[in-house]
């Protein structure tokens, strides 16, 4: 059994407080040793408020670990790399791809370990799926991914703003399973994007791609929310359900758990392996098809939205 590492986490809003302090707190592979917040803070653990400085008083403190949103997230990161820190990204890994790709150059160049995680690979039905499908030919598939912006992200304005990326926030999620499980990759071919008219960003997306292919994203769900990923093959019928915590095999049952509780868990278990065995765990296929929609969509303007 390896000594449990220092971590630090940064940005300490909804995700941290919801899945990164239990998820660590039950880890004998981590000490929650610092946080760096404006505001927030973590009942017993070292409070800082200015990055540099716990760079550069914390020594002691190998990894770190960034819950901020997308957009001021790079700075955080670049800075940590260059202090000799290995990082941990949440997703979106960064706002844009091309700052992803500088930051696994300078992870390389400091051998150090960059980790963008996506949560959502780790739900519990997600391996059993992309092992079923290894050896099926694929023919059509339909994301639909409709959940209630206000009760998951309520107030946050950063989601509407340029970089917080709009309904993709969730759909990126669904996409990083897709990505993982299908046999074959797919390219985007064509999408609608619905902007409410006080917006940045969009609050629905439709989306083709090759390969009969689809997905619909919707954040103004009410009531019962919807994460399912269905899959037609020539060998039967697949439907992960629960945001690819429940698996269905032709309409029956056949591997999961209806709860996310284990996903934030595994993946600090993979940042710890990755850092002991020196690798990083970089793909951005999820966010390359989100690039693609922002570069191929329609633009619609949709009524406005307000919290
Ligand atoms: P959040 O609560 O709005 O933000 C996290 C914290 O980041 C804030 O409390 C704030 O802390 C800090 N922050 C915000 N804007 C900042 C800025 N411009 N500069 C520096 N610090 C800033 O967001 P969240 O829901 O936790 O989401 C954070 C990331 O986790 C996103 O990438 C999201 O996609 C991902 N995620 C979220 C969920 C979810 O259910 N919400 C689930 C999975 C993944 P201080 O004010 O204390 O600095």
């Amino acid at each position: 059994m390896s000594a449990p590492m220092n971590v630090a986490l940064v940005g300490i809003g909804k995700i941290a407080i919801d899945q990164h302090v239990p998820a660590i707190a039950a880890s004998a592979d981590w000490t929650l040793a610092a946080t760096c917040s404006r505001h927030g803070t973590v009942d017993g653990v070292a409070a800082y408020d200015d990055f540099d400085r716990l760079l550069a008083e914390r020594a002691d403190i190998s990894v770190v670990s960034l819950c901020l949103p997308p957009v001021p997230r790079f700075d955080y990161a670049a800075a940590a790399l260059r202090a000799g820190r290995h990082v941990m990204l949440e997703k979106p890994p960064g706002a844009t791809l091309a700052e992803v790709h500088a930051l696994q150059h300078l992870a390389e160049a400091q051998g150090l370990t960059l980790f963008a995680t996506w949560h959502s690979r780790m739900a519990h039905a997600v391996a059993p799926a992309r092992a079923w499908l290894q050896d099926k030919r694929v023919t059509r598939a339909h994301i639909t991914w409709r959940e209630d912006v206000r009760k998951w992200h309520p107030g946050q304005d950063w989601v509407f703003e340029p970089g917080g990326m709009g309904v993709f926030d969730p759909g990126i999620n669904a996409l990083s399973i897709l990505t993982e499980i299908l046999p074959e990759p797919v390219h985007l071919t064509g999408a609608e994007l619905e902007f409410p008219d006080n917006r940045a960003t969009p609050i629905g997306a439709q989306l083709r791609f090759s390969g009969n292919v689809s997905a619909d994203f919707d954040w103004r769900q009410e009531g019962p929310q919807t994460w399912d990923i269905e899959v037609e093959t020539d060998a039967g019928h697949l439907a992960l359900r629960m945001g690819g915590n429940v698996l269905e095999i032709d309409g029956k049952a056949a591997a999961g758990e209806n709860t996310i509780m284990g996903e934030y868990p595994a993946l600090y278990a993979r940042m710890a392996d990755l850092v002991r065995t020196g690798q990083s765990d970089v793909d951005l296929a999820p966010m390359v098809h989100v690039a693609d929609a922002m570069t191929l969509g329609r633009r619609m303007t949709v009524a406005p939205f307000d919290f």
